[in-house]
């Protein structure tokens, strides 16, 4: 199994270091000659969603991760990752626009938006979630199943072959969330 994880900008290495912890295979994705190969799985880390959206493009790949994630290749977005793949964005523009979802940004507030909570995700107990300047879900379309709430608010969805996250799950200790991942490419959740 070998996933593909966008590396322009962000919290990219800790996603690596978590994948290989379980096994799997894992490339960076810096230009389009790194996706000549179709990966089993691409990952969209935090950082600035703003700033990795110009770069998809200034760099020739937003057209064609558009097409691979269109195309069922699963793919998890965390943090500013969420935000390049929903479909509506609140305070931001819409960037790839592929998960039928509205994505309301910084919805924590801009300074003092960063803190950790334990929280249920999917049908595993309790994990870490550490939130730093975090979307939130809002108005999930009908094929998206909520795996996750803080608060009241959506932190965790899944449409198909895309998985979102609010917060960070590369930094914490815990790998239930990447497990799903791996567990979402091989068919087996
Ligand atoms: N606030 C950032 C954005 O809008 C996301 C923050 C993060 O990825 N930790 O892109």
């Amino acid at each position: 199994m070998r996933i593909g994880v966008l590396a322009l900008q962000g919290a990219f290495i800790e996603h690596i270091r978590m994948l290989e912890s379980l096994g799997a295979e894992t490339f960076e994705i810096r230009n389009i000659s790194d996706l000549k190969e179709r990966p089993d799985g691409l990952i969209l880390p935090g950082g600035e969603s703003t700033v990795m959206s110009k770069l998809l493009q200034d760099l020739g790949l937003y057209e064609k991760l558009r097409s691979l994630i269109l195309s069922d290749t699963p793919v998890m977005g965390t943090c500013a990752g969420l935000i390049l793949l929903a479909k509506y964005v609140e305070g931001g523009r819409p960037s790839l626009a592929t998960m039928d979802i509205t994505a309301v940004r910084n919805a924590y507030g801009r300074q003092l938006g960063s803190f950790e909570t334990y929280a249920p995700f999917a049908d595993t107990g309790d994990i870490q979630m550490t939130f730093i300047r975090a979307p939130v879900i809002t108005a999930p379309g009908k094929n998206v199943v909520v795996l996750a709430q803080v608060d009241g608010n959506i932190v965790a969805a899944r449409e198909e072959n895309q998985l979102v996250l609010s917060f960070h799950p590369e930094l914490g200790k815990d790998p239930a969330v990447h497990r799903y991942f791996i567990n979402m490419i091989s068919g087996n959740a």
